[in-house]
């Protein structure tokens, strides 16, 4: 029994002198480390959430994730995405993107932006479905370029600059993409007034009917770069501007399409842009341009938002 009661107080000792050790001796981190605490299974598909500081990504959140996309949690495969992103964007033309995005998912399109909080234009999410850009561990440069450089163009015509979150639909007299307002200088006004306005209301009659959405692509082909294009103003305006990027030149021919393209080289930070951006392309791109009008995958681009 004393022997016992021994043990005790030697144990009771022992704990004392290692718990005031730690407490002394070690510092207490801040926060305990995200990397053991991963969020449920998304059904999105999420992975990783990073913050976006210049050209550094700092992990904020992390999911678990489904077997079969288990090798998408790589972070080898993020860094090598984020690369081509910082190649393709440097730092000082995406003041707004603070969040990168990995997901994976079957049926989640190649990429989305979204605001981080819908009040606020200057702060955007990039979200990437890894399935949708990587076959096996061989990421399709080309087709994530193209992908980069689109979201970039709604980016560009979307943030605070361009859209005022605080006017409301009904308060809009220029165009309405969702997020607000275009402002009188954003490069959606005149492309709206110009190219959209006169089919707005036939547009407006398609709502989620496939084949009428066809029909309409069909009708207006001449006016679209590609069939993706001619989902909504939004994305045609991305869409658009990447093919503003790529293009060695501005349109000769007197199709609407090619009009589109040539609205952007009537804005000087536009050509801006294409410059900083052309800089950073070394992926083929040509052949994206003939498969782009028949590649049913790439009729969504961007499931989640824009
Ligand atoms: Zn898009």
């Amino acid at each position: 029994m004393m022997n016992f009661k021994k043990h005790l107080l030697f144990a009771f000792i022992a704990m004392i002198i290692v718990s005031c050790k730690k407490k002394n001796d070690e510092p207490t981190p801040v926060s305990p480390p995200t990397t053991t605490q991963k969020n449920p299974i998304s059904p999105d598909g999420d992975i990783a959430i990073y913050t976006v500081n210049g050209d550094q990504l700092t992990l904020k959140e992390e999911f678990q994730v489904a077997t079969q996309f288990k090798a998408f949690e790589d972070k080898e495969k993020h860094n090598e995405l984020w690369a081509m992103i910082t190649r393709l964007l440097p730092s000082d033309i995406r003041p707004q993107l603070t969040e990168l995005l990995i997901y994976a998912s079957d049926g989640g399109g190649f990429a989305y932006v979204a605001p981080v909080n819908d009040q606020d234009l200057s702060k955007w999410r990039m979200g990437f479905n890894l399935n949708a850009v990587y076959s096996g561990n061989q990421l399709d440069k080309s087709e994530t370029g193209y992908t980069i450089i689109h979201e970039f163009g709604h980016l560009a015509t979307l943030h605070a600059g361009q859209i005022d979150a605080s006017v409301r639909e009904n308060e809009c007299t220029s165009y309405f993409p969702g997020e607000g307002c275009s402002r009188t200088n954003a490069y959606l006004t005149p492309f709206y007034d110009k190219f959209w306005k006169d089919i707005a209301q036939e547009f407006g009659e398609i709502g989620e009917d496939q084949a009428r959405a066809d029909a309409f692509y069909n009708k207006y082909q001449h006016r679209f770069v590609t069939s993706y294009a001619a989902t909504n103003p939004g994305e045609d305006i991305a869409e658009v501007f990447t093919h503003f990027v790529l293009r060695n030149d501005q349109s000769s021919g007197t199709q609407i399409a090619g009009k589109k393209i040539n609205l952007f080289y009537d804005f000087d930070e536009a050509t801006t842009l294409r410059n900083r951006i052309k800089k950073g392309v070394d992926f083929n791109y040509a052949q994206l341009y003939s498969g782009r009008f028949t590649n049913s995958l790439r009729k969504r681009i961007c499931v989640r938002r824009h």
